[in-house]
């Protein structure tokens, strides 16, 4: 495997982290999840775009143009042949002596890498189920910070409870999952929580806010409680390796007989479509 290490491609095994880096000592930094598709990166200037907000709003100082990174990001899936899968990318404040507060001088450490492919394909024609959670995270969860803990800890909870995933639960409002964002569909109607500092705003969520509004399609983003939830007539998650994904059971309640119901159909169908359409104009671009 091939590793984007600052500027230059190297073999993994070639790959070292110092132990005063920020990243690995404080979770100081930030990070993004890329989906490829036949070697096409799927929305990669959105989320490099959400990479370098992530940054400034922590204070990270990037000099690289936007741009410049996208095409190594490019070469780096060229030199792993990479066809379907994922690539992780990270970004750390740099390394230094240990201390809470940092120098502004430090150099920021980028890495990026691929990640296996793995099929959701089943789950998605099937649904998943979900547990809830409390959500008791910071309140800058906008930010997509190296810093997981909590979002660790309730996902290994819905993994123990044989579920896919924790939708988490603020003051009885339903904020999102622990790595995805939620939807619920009451008479015909999306809904989801809005975007501010409570949830970070997903590439896969705004990408579907998109599809609802060219085709003309009902939606508000306004917070729901957990009742509203539990009475949903459907309830889906989306995520950049899950992208729409059906929730047919929360919490041991079986929701729309037990299989996902024709609006999140609908809303995933029109997902594909979108994938397939950008990944292949790109291709006819590039
Ligand atoms: N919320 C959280 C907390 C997440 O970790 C993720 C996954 N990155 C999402 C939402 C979904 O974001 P995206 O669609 O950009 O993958």
């Amino acid at each position: 495997m091939k590793v984007l290490m600052n500027d230059e491609i190297i073999n993994r095994s070639e790959a070292k982290v110092d132990i005063e880096d920020r990243g690995y000592q404080f979770g100081d930094g930030v990070y993004e999840v890329v989906n490829i598709y036949e070697g096409i990166p799927f929305t990669l200037k959105e989320h490099i775009a959400r990479l370098y907000r992530s940054s400034m709003e922590i204070g990270i100082q990037l000099t690289e143009q936007p741009e410049q990174l996208c095409n190594r990001l490019l070469e780096l899936i060229k030199a792993n042949s990479m066809t379907n899968g994922g690539l992780y990318l990270q970004i750390s404040r740099g390394v230094s002596n240990r201390t809470h507060h940092y120098d502004q001088t430090l150099t920021p450490q980028f890495v990026a890498y691929p990640l296996p492919y793995k099929s959701v394909l089943d789950a998605q024609t099937n649904g998943v189920e979900a547990i809830t959670a409390e959500d008791l995270r910071w309140l800058r969860c906008d930010i997509k910070s190296l810093n997981l803990l909590y979002n660790i800890m309730v996902k290994q909870k819905a993994s123990e409870a044989g579920a896919f995933e924790s939708i988490l639960i603020r003051d009885g409002i339903v904020t999102e999952g622990s790595s995805s964002n939620i939807f619920i569909v009451k008479d015909g109607i999306l809904q989801t929580h809005p975007a501010n500092n409570l949830i970070l705003n997903g590439i896969t969520r705004t990408k579907l806010l998109e599809i609802m509004n060219k085709n003309g399609w009902k939606y508000k983003l306004e917070p729901f409680y957990k009742e509203d939830l539990m009475e949903a007539d459907e309830v889906f998650l989306t995520s950049t390796t899950s992208e729409v994904m059906p929730i047919i059971k929360i919490d041991g309640i079986t929701f729309s007989q037990a299989k996902p119901g024709p609006f999140t159909r609908k809303f995933q169908t029109a997902f594909r479509e979108a994938v397939k359409s950008e990944t292949k104009s790109t291709t006819e671009k590039a």
